[in-house]
């Protein structure tokens, strides 16, 4: 033990000593970030990954899920429900899974198609009377708007939600949030994302998500596309995609958290389909007038080693344990990244 650990007061706290038996976490959605997510908690003793669910079975292991099998398993039949012993097929996973897994906390890997869905799956958890810790990684503001008037209702269940919770909306919010502190007055947030994945079909649901914000499209359009017609859009822009002026929840998140109001949260990036690298550093920044009356800017930019799946899961489970030490103080509602500090997972 160093020096400073065996100085540190007896009588204090800390949220790691909150958690003494590992989380029992579950992952809705299998797809791109539900495998990510999979493989982030394999090395982490804090968290014990025990269940899954996808659109046609789940899995559930009270001892830990294997992600090699699960992922093998989904990649050849399409779904956990296959999974050998511990898989099961139905057209109701989430609500299967709810009634019968132990399960501390879940993780939200799902599409949010339609715009509705995420608050849908919320709500299918009051009802079942389950109690923990939700976290998503919820893009839109109006969906995230939609979570917020479910605040007196989860409060009620005894849930804590954490919203908002991958990289942006997420990280690169809670780092305006922070970078904020230097300033009197914030005067803009400028986001601008890159990503560079090596084929749109392990990210299904995030491309169709940012088609939706193309000019032209909308949810409900984009949701409808076929497979085929994904690639025929993305065939013309050479795999590429440009988003500009994006409706993200970064902006109610930072209104909320009293940073500034939403008009001054701008963001936009370039997805790159066909290709791994990052089309461009994935930043924030936050400019803003200091208490002297300078106007300077924070610029808080990622490493372009990381993923989008490493800069969505690492943030996702860090507000998962911060969510569940709120929980064991009985402290339930609705969080957003913005206003509660994520916690490293170990
Ligand atoms: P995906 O298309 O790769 O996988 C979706 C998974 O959900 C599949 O396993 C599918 O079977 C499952 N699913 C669909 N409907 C279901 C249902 N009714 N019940 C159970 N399972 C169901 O998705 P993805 O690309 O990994 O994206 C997941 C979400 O993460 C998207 O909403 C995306 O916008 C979001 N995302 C957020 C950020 C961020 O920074 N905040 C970044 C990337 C992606």
């Amino acid at each position: 033990m160093s020096e400073k650990q065996s100085t540190s007061p007896a009588n204090v706290t800390t949220a790691d000593s909150l958690i003494t038996t590992p989380v029992r976490v579950g992952v809705l959605g299998f797809g791109g970030l539900g495998q990510a997510a999979a493989r982030v908690l394999a090395p982490k003793h804090e968290m014990s990954w025990v269940a899954a669910a996808d659109q046609k079975g789940y899995a559930y292991n009270a001892a830990g899920l294997n992600p090699d099998a699960c992922i093998a398993t989904y990649a050849s039949q399409g779904s956990l429900g296959y999974l050998e012993p511990t898989g099961t097929l139905s057209n109701h996973s989430i609500s299967d899974l709810i009634e019968q897994a132990s399960v501390d906390g879940y993780f939200l890997a799902l599409p949010n198609l339609p715009n509705t869905f995420m608050a849908s799956v919320a709500r299918q958890f009051i009802q079942a009377g389950w109690q923990g810790v939700l976290v998503d990684a919820l893009k839109r503001t109006s969906a995230v708007e939609q979570l917020l008037e479910l605040q007196a209702e989860l409060q009620a269940a005894g849930i804590t939600y954490m919203t908002g919770c991958g990289a942006t909306p997420g990280l690169l919010t809670a780092a305006a949030a922070l970078a904020a502190q230097s300033y009197a007055e914030i005067h803009q947030v400028k986001i601008t994302f890159g990503v560079g994945i090596a084929n749109w079909e392990a990210y299904r649901a995030t491309i169709r998500e940012d088609i939706a914000h193309l000019p032209g499209y909308d949810v409900e359009r984009a949701r409808a596309m076929s497979d085929a017609e994904v690639e025929a859009l993305l065939e013309k822009t050479n795999g590429i995609l440009s988003l500009e002026n994006m409706e993200h929840a970064d902006d109610v998140m930072l209104e909320l958290a009293g940073i500034c109001p939403r008009d001054r949260v701008t963001v936009g990036g370039i997805v790159d389909t066909r290709n791994a690298k990052k089309p461009l550093s994935t930043n924030v920044q936050v400019t803003g007038r200091t208490f002297e009356g300078k106007i300077s800017t924070h610029t808080f930019t990622l490493g372009d080693g990381t993923s989008m799946a490493a800069n969505v899961c690492g943030p996702a489970f860090g507000y998962l344990k911060a969510g569940v030490s709120l929980h064991q103080r009985g402290i339930y509602g609705l969080f957003t990244a913005a206003e509660v500090m994520p916690q490293f997972v170990k």
